[in-house]
């Protein structure tokens, strides 16, 4: 057979500027692959390239063509492993480029089986968390703003990033306009081990679920101090990349939380939940901010997960891709039952 590729950039901006510890973004690049079979059935995956793991959409697109070519070359879109283990041998680190090619090649597969991603998995829809919400940085009172119009929209879980000396003044804020939402905080690596505990303990007073990532990747005994003395359980993200940071983190952390874009692909974020499990951790999928071309197929990973934190596109002012159905929080795997990951351009 033989497989015809190609991809495009698109730039999108966000319904409003998203700010977490490290800095803001107005705007998401993601680039989207497709491939398609000599019948003209085509798969389509997206990459949104994170600065933090060294990527940019330039640095996609330049890897993107020797990519595509190892596809090619592969000729069967069924054959997922050999195609993550070619894109593999091709480049070990781009990421989010491989993760776009290989979610395509997963949605073509799918596609020409007739079948939701899902359904090839052997998953239960009714499986599925809901994802949370989440609510970037900002000043106290937009924050306040922010959790009210998420629970007016629906939304019964948020993710609050914190970071700021003003941690305990956004919290209450947020508690205030939500105060039946389940919460979650996420530090973006930005608190000492110390203050960490000293937060995990007065935040556990305010009902928080857990929280995410609350000392530097570079720092895993200080991550290991704060899961000793926590109050809240523990989810780590970017000390966790890959299956092989997984028995790293096992006694660190109680969550393991993936994303496509680290893992660079399906099989390999299949591999970090396999990899949690066996180490005894819960397991949650998030993402960059993205198109549904890329979180569709997060989605059908959903019935997987303890957590879900799939709300990427979300935050988009306007997604040029539809996907699966998550208004209000509920990840709707079932709803559209379309084959493949779900994601459809959004003008069709
Ligand atoms: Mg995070």
């Amino acid at each position: 057979m033989s497989l015809e590729t190609g991809f495009e950039r698109v730039s999108m901006p966000l319904e409003a500027p998203f700010t977490i510890a490290r800095g803001t973004q107005t705007e998401a690049e993601n680039v989207v692959v497709r491939v398609a079979d000599d019948a003209g059935t085509t798969g389509v995956g997206g990459a949104a390239p994170s600065a933090h793991y060294g990527e940019t959409a330039a640095t996609v697109e330049a890897v993107l063509p020797a990519l595509l070519d190892a596809v090619e070359r592969v000729g069967d879109p069924h054959a997922l492993h050999a195609i993550e283990a070619e894109l593999r041998a091709v480049v070990n680190g781009n990421p989010a480029a491989r993760a776009a090619v290989s979610i395509a090649v997963h949605d073509l597969a799918a596609k020409r089986l007739g079948v939701p991603l899902y359904r090839l998995w052997g998953l239960d829809p009714s499986d599925a968390p809901m994802t949370s919400f989440t609510i970037g940085l900002d000043e106290t009172e937009r924050v306040r703003e922010k959790a009210a119009d998420a629970v007016a929209a629906g939304y019964s879980v948020l993710k609050v990033k914190l970071g700021t000396d003003r941690d305990r003044e956004l919290i209450d804020a947020v508690r205030d306009a939500a105060p039946d939402a389940r919460l979650r905080v996420d530090a973006n690596e930005a608190w000492t081990p110390k203050e960490a505990v000293e937060k995990s303990a007065w935040l556990a007073g305010r009902d928080v679920e857990f929280v995410e990532q609350p000392v530097p990747a570079e720092n895993p005994e200080g991550l290991r101090y704060v899961y000793e003395r926590s109050a809240l359980p523990i989810a780590a993200d970017e000390s966790c990349v890959t299956a092989a940071d997984v028995p790293a983190i096992a006694d660190r952390c109680d969550i393991a939380n993936l994303k496509l874009m680290k893992t660079g692909g399906l099989l390999e974020a299949r591999r970090v939940i396999a990899a949690a499990r066996a180490h005894g951790l819960a397991v949650m999928c998030g993402c960059m901010i993205e198109s549904n071309a890329s979180i569709a197929a997060a989605a059908q990973l959903a019935p997987l997960l303890d957590y879900a934190d799939l709300d990427g596109s979300l935050l988009l002012a306007e997604d040029p891709y539809e996907g699966v159905d998550l208004a209000d929080g509920e990840i709707r795997l079932a709803d559209r039952d379309r084959a493949g990951t779900g994601a459809r351009p959004a003008s069709e």
